[in-house]
């Protein structure tokens, strides 16, 4: 099977991949957890450290205007591939989960009250579940669910039965990072937005594998994460529409994010400083800008059509084995499936795949309410990236019919 990217080529690039597990080539299938790094990451985040570290926003000599400048323009950088309309909007954090703590402890400050309702989706990491349901505890409010059927698919059909006129927001994900079903947002958010219900995406399981424009999608926030992404971990992005990020606190607070201070009283910096109190991780934003740099060179939607082909591959082929569950079978999905050897724990599955140096992800994926929905204690996971092959997909397989031989 051929794809539109040479990813023998692209391995090249990934120092880690040469790794030998248990005297066998590396197979790397979980990517949904975090990605490896290309030396052209690497190699950005040494050259900073070797040549232009200093505090960004701080200091007017050479090294502190390099670090400001770099920082900056990683912003503009990040701006660009999602599309944002000005870099005010960008604001870099340690990752998803900080993004949306920061969105929900803010907005908890003047915008929800007692009563409101928040409305998430079934199919939610913990990470975009337990920060709506704290502020929901914190002010009286109630998290409304919208359910998923049986393929894995949103019901949104009745979505507008949802809305009351205490709806305060909707906070979704973009790609399940369970079944990887990709949702129906711009659908969500035009019908959200009818009844000016803001809309928060999860790009987390999407940002490196779809192209992403928050200016089509309309969407009010649109968070990610850096390591999921080819960048360096705990970094990530959290992107809000003017409005809304010039009505929003700060949650932390400290050097940076002001312009007076006095022991009354505090004014806060512009956006998108204000909230981005303290030293920030710089070299993780110039690993991000570098990261997007290097998908850019390969083009997202090439990534996309070959991530596609594998998945397809790879569904196909596992669905061929009669004792495996594949979920969300029919479902359109990006990147990542999960799958089940019936009656038997995807913990030992996983197990019994690491000893042929093949690395997937079980357990219930920080999405317990998914595992409940489908009466399972978890799943095997599967997750592509650039560099996977399709005779990666073809180790996996085997993988998993010696595991049928195994533990049935
Ligand atoms: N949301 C989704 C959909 C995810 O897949 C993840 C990571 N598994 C997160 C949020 C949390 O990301 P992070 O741990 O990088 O903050």
């Amino acid at each position: 099977m051929k794809t539109p990217l040479d990813a023998q080529k692209i391995r090249d690039d990934f120092p880690i991949l040469q790794t030998r597990v248990y005297d066998k080539p590396l197979v790397y299938l979980d990517n949904a957890a975090t990605t490896q790094k290309p030396r052209q990451v690497i190699d950005r985040v040494i050259s900073y450290y070797y040549q232009n570290n200093s505090n960004a926003h701080r200091a007017k000599y050479f090294l502190a205007e390099k670090s400001s400048e770099l920082y900056e323009s990683a912003r503009e950088t990040v701006r660009k591939f999602i599309g944002a309309a000005n870099s005010q909007e960008i604001i870099f954090t340690s990752g998803t989960t900080a993004s949306i703590n920061l969105v929900a402890q803010s907005l908890r400050k003047f915008y929800f009250k007692k009563d409101d309702e928040i409305i998430i989706t079934e199919m939610e990491h913990h990470s975009n579940l337990v920060p709506w349901q704290m502020v929901c505890k914190d002010v009286g409010a109630s998290l409304k669910v919208i359910p998923f059927d049986d393929e894995g698919v949103l019901r949104i059909k009745s979505l507008e039965s949802m809305f009351t006129e205490k709806t305060r927001l909707i906070a979704v994900t973009h790609v399940s990072n369970v079944t990887g079903v990709i949702n129906p947002v711009k659908e969500i958010i035009v019908r959200a937005h009818a009844y000016n219900i803001p809309v928060l995406l999860d790009g987390a399981q999407s940002i490196s594998h779809l192209p992403i424009d928050v200016e089509i999608l309309d969407c009010d926030f649109f968070v990610f994460s850096g390591h999921k992404m080819y960048a360096e971990t705990g970094t990530g992005v959290l992107y809000g529409k003017q409005k809304w990020l010039e009505q929003m606190f700060p949650v932390q607070y400290g050097g940076g994010m002001v312009l007076s201070v006095d022991f009354d009283n505090t004014t806060f910096a512009d956006l998108p400083f204000r909230f981005e109190a303290g030293t920030q991780n710089i070299a993780g934003a110039i690993s991000i800008a570098a990261a997007i740099d290097y998908m850019n060179d390969i083009g997202i939607n090439a990534i996309h059509s070959h991530e596609k082909q594998l998945l397809q591959y790879a569904a196909d082929a596992l669905g061929d084995i009669d004792q495996v569950t594949l979920y969300a079978e029919s479902a359109t999905k990006s990147g990542l499936l999960s799958f089940n050897i019936n009656n038997v724990s995807p913990f030992d599955v996983s197990m019994i795949l690491d000893k042929m140096a093949i690395a997937v992800r079980s357990g219930t994926h920080c999405a317990q309410p998914v595992m409940k929905h489908l009466g399972i204690d978890g799943t095997v996971r599967v997750s592509f990236a650039l560099y996977n092959t399709v005779e990666e997909v073809d180790v996996l397989v085997k993988g998993v019919r010696r595991a049928v031989q195994i533990l049935q």
